[in-house]
Formats: C-alpha cells, sequence, structure tokens
C-alpha cells in the first residue's frame, strides 16, 4: 500500500522481503509462513506499507489499453461522435503509425468501425475531420488496475481492501 493505505500493488514475496531488509516500508502484517536464507529465517510479510508516498498517477500513468481509451472517449467515435459498445469501436492512430505515428495517448482515439475505415492510413488534413476531443493521457487511475488474480483473498490482506466495491 502507498503512505495512505491506499492498495497499489500486489508484488512477489521476494521483492517484499527485499523493500522489508531495505527499510523503505513498514510491514502491517505477516503471513504464518516463514522464509529461510543460509542464516535467517523471516516471517514472510503479508501487507506492506510504504513509509514514502509514491504519486501513482503521476509515475505510472494509466495504462494505455483498448479498454481505457474507450472510457476517456466516453465510447463515443472521435470522427462522427457517435456512441457504440465495444465490439464496435476501434482504435485509431491519428497520425497514422504507417506513417511514423507513435503509439501513445496522445496519439490514440476511439473511433467506430465505419470511421476507422474511411480513414484508413490518412492524415488528419487528407481526411478533413479532426478528433472531437483532444487527444491526451488521462489523469485518473481505474479502480480495476488493481485486479486478484484468484478469488481467494488472503485473510491479512482484507481489512485492507474495499472488497464490496470490488464486487465480492
Ligand atoms: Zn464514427
Amino acid at each position: 500500500m502507498n503512505a495512505s493505505y491506499e492498495p497499489i500493488k500486489i508484488i512477489h514475496w521476494q521483492k517484499a522481503i527485499l523493500l522489508w531488509l531495505q527499510e523503505r516500508v513498514e510491514v502491517l502484517d505477516f503471513h504464518s509462513a516463514q522464509v529461510r536464507s543460509i542464516s535467517k529465517s523471516y516471517p514472510l510479510p503479508a501487507v506492506l506499507k510504504l513509509k514514502k508516498y509514491i504519486n501513482v498517477r503521476g509515475n505510472n500513468g494509466v495504462r494505455l489499453t483498448r479498454q481505457n481509451i474507450f472510457i476517456r472517449d466516453n465510447f463515443q467515435c472521435q470522427y462522427c461522435h457517435e456512441f457504440f459498445s465495444k465490439k464496435d469501436l476501434t482504435i485509431d492512430h491519428v497520425h497514422p503509425i504507417s506513417k511514423g505515428g507513435l503509439h501513445i495517448w496522445e496519439n490514440v482515439v476511439t473511433a467506430c468501425n465505419k470511421c476507422n475505415n474511411k480513414k484508413g492510413s490518412k492524415l488528419l488534413t487528407e481526411f478533413g475531420k479532426i478528433p472531437l476531443n483532444k487527444p491526451e493521457e488521462p489523469k485518473w487511475l481505474p479502480q480495476t488496475e488493481l485486479k486478484y488474480k484468484s478469488k481467494r483473498v488472503p485473510e491479512a490482506w482484507k481489512q485492507y481492501l474495499d472488497l464490496e466495491e470490488l464486487g465480492w
């Protein structure tokens, strides 16, 4: 967790021990298991809190995924301004990849199949339309970023997680 008690990441136990030995985290809870090195044994940390607050949103940003691009753009085609469901939407590279465009937040927009076909690998000047909203990196971090692979959440985690909010 962040210094603010906000859960931010699930890490491997070896990384957890390392952070603990580096005194970068406080261990708030342990698993009952022990881990052994050659000379010592340690209780296995279950819940860690960073001593220093890190700006998760600023440092890591929002992951550039199809879903997140659609969420940013409200599931609205940025060229014809109509709303669609996920299956009828595509990602358009404003400055086409084939012409040196990059796959970055500032160069991707939500487009419906029809508009994307029409645009193809044209530049905006050739296409004659500009995206409804200027594409930018969103400032939010979706709740769903923190996913658990298993529904069996360790007992020690429960008091720190808003499980209801995650649908359990
Ligand atoms: Zn469209």
